[in-house]
């Protein structure tokens, strides 16, 4: 059982702090929980503050870093900026895996031998399928960048959001990853949570506080319970697993995680596996 009342250094919280490094998205996806796409407020991190967040975590005792949006390879200078980065603590970025056309496959080269590890999103085996919830050409992006990324020398998992099991398609998928060159290790398969366009939709499994880990989360709005918090319902931000909204210094929405986390009844660890 996690123990709740300690830091980050003492595995008390998440050891992994997350940086919302932006909002806005290529894609419109169905169950998207921020209601990203090309046309929202972008509400970035900018690159100087996630670096300076990125020491803040590794001096209170956070031993790796999360980077999500939104699409975060939007930000012109992702690249550079996880090798920097990466120079502090080991990252994994969360990405939708569509923009690697050859001008950014050729400035992913900054990565090589850096600890970053690209998280791509794949749901389906099948195009038809997969594309339906987020967008035409989605799954051929995808499936063409992955070996590009891994012949460059980057790390990739995969990560499928399910509405339901299906046993046959997950295996298909499965086969489908392995021939990309991804091992079973690094696939995740995580329930689409009912939250943003997931929620006005009606799909998902419904995620209270106690069904989520404890992982301090920084976007521009404040601090959050989870990356799955900062979301946003019919345009307005949810406020309901926000900490603080003071972000800096890091110590201030660890110490309010720390002290909700620390109300959390006696069991109450993460029930949904969603990570
Ligand atoms: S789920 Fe991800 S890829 Fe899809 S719209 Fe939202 S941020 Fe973009």
């Amino acid at each position: 059982m996690t123990v709740l009342l300690q830091g980050p250094a003492e595995g008390g919280v998440g050891h992994r702090l997350w940086m919302y490094s932006n909002y806005h998205c290529n894609l419109v996806c169905a169950y998207c929980l921020t209601e990203s796409g090309p046309k929202v407020a972008r509400r970035e991190l900018d690159p100087a503050t996630m670096l300076e967040l990125a020491q803040e975590a590794k001096e209170v005792g956070f031993t790796a870093l999360g980077i999500t949006g939104g699409e975060p390879f939007l930000v012109p200078e992702l690249p550079e900026l996880l090798a920097e980065l990466s120079q502090v603590l080991p990252v994994l970025v969360l990405t939708n895996g569509t923009l690697f056309q050859r001008a950014l496959l050729d400035r992913m080269a900054t990565l090589r031998g850096c600890d970053v590890t690209l998280q791509i999103s794949l749901d389906h085996a099948e195009p038809e399928a997969n594309d339906v919830m987020r967008g035409p050409e989605n799954f051929r992006k995808v499936v063409e960048a992955v070996p590009e990324l891994l012949k460059r020398g980057i790390a990739v998992r995969i990560a499928t959001t399910v509405e339901e099991d299906d046993a046959d398609d997950l295996e298909r998928l499965c086969a489908l990853h392995r021939g990309l060159g991804v091992s079973d290790e690094d696939h995740v398969v995580r329930p689409v949570i009912r939250r943003g366009r997931a929620e006005t939709g009606e799909m998902g499994v419904i995620a209270r506080y106690l069904d989520l880990e404890p992982e301090l989360t920084i976007t521009a709005d404040g601090a959050f319970w989870s990356p799955f918090a900062p979301t946003v319902r019919r345009g307005v931000l949810d406020t309901d697993l926000l900490l603080t909204r003071t972000v800096r210094p890091l110590q201030r929405p660890l110490d309010a995680m720390l002290t909700v986390a620390g109300g959390r009844p006696e069991g109450a660890d993460s029930t949904l596996n969603i990570r």
